[in-house]
């Protein structure tokens, strides 16, 4: 057996606790998916999470992702807050789209796909906590903008995306974004990172979102 690399070492830890979390909540681990948040980190970090078995990869800024994507094989989710003018380069580049929170943005995102014959999956984000300082839908405006985005993009809107608030139990932010996702018939809730993936899971994460457990810190 030939040395794991440490990203494949963090990885092993990581499939444990995932499997850990989902076994306490009754579920199948096979309906989490890992995205590994690859920002700040080279491509050839990239690589060696590919060779260690991941496949779907996070990028906050579309920039930056365009430096290390595409790359064959892999999947690339544009999690963070996204500005209008990178709205035709992120439908180009990415396979989905975590951070949907506001009109413009979906026009953006629309004209995109116009122009280039392809619209990534999108996740709606939900500014669960209410915090000023944070991209997202406001909770209060959320029903009638995913109902939008539902009418508008049909089935390539897939689900709800949120970050709770740093200082707070980020449990009952979690069950609040699945219960929103329940309510609208969507399945995919992206929620969960480095420090708090297995309440998400126990919340009914469907895609954690983890960068610092799998490649150190930033
Ligand atoms: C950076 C980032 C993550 C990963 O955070 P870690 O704490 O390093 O796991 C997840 N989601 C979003 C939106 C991020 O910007």
């Amino acid at each position: 057996m030939p040395d794991l690399s440490p990203i494949a070492r963090n990885l092993e830890t990581i499939r444990a606790n995932i499997a850990q979390a989902a076994g306490a909540a009754g579920r199948d681990p096979s309906g989490i998916t890992l995205v590994a948040v690859s920002k700040t980190h080279p491509k050839q970090a990239v690589l060696e999470a590919m060779a260690a078995g991941l496949f779907v990869f996070g990028e906050n800024r579309v920039q930056e992702a365009a430096e290390k994507f595409p790359i064959a094989g892999a999947r690339l989710h544009i999690i963070g807050g996204l500005q209008t003018n990178k709205a035709e380069q992120a439908v180009r580049l990415a396979d989905a789209i975590d951070s949907l929170d506001r009109p413009r943005l979906a026009d953006a995102i629309a004209k995109a796909a116009e122009a280039a014959g392809r619209l990534p999956d999108l996740l709606v984000q939900v500014n669960i906590g209410d915090e000023p300082q944070k991209s997202g839908i406001p909770t209060a405006e959320a029903d009638a903008f995913i109902r939008a985005m539902r009418a508008r993009f049909g089935e390539a809107l897939k689900g709800l995306m949120c970050i709770p608030p740093a200082e707070q139990d980020p449990a009952p932010h979690f069950r609040r974004l699945a219960a929103m996702a329940d309510m609208h018939g969507l399945p995919v809730r992206s929620m969960g990172m480095s420090s708090d993936y297995a309440a998400a899971i126990a919340a009914g994460a469907t895609h954690i979102r983890i960068g610092t457990a799998i490649f150190g810190h930033r």
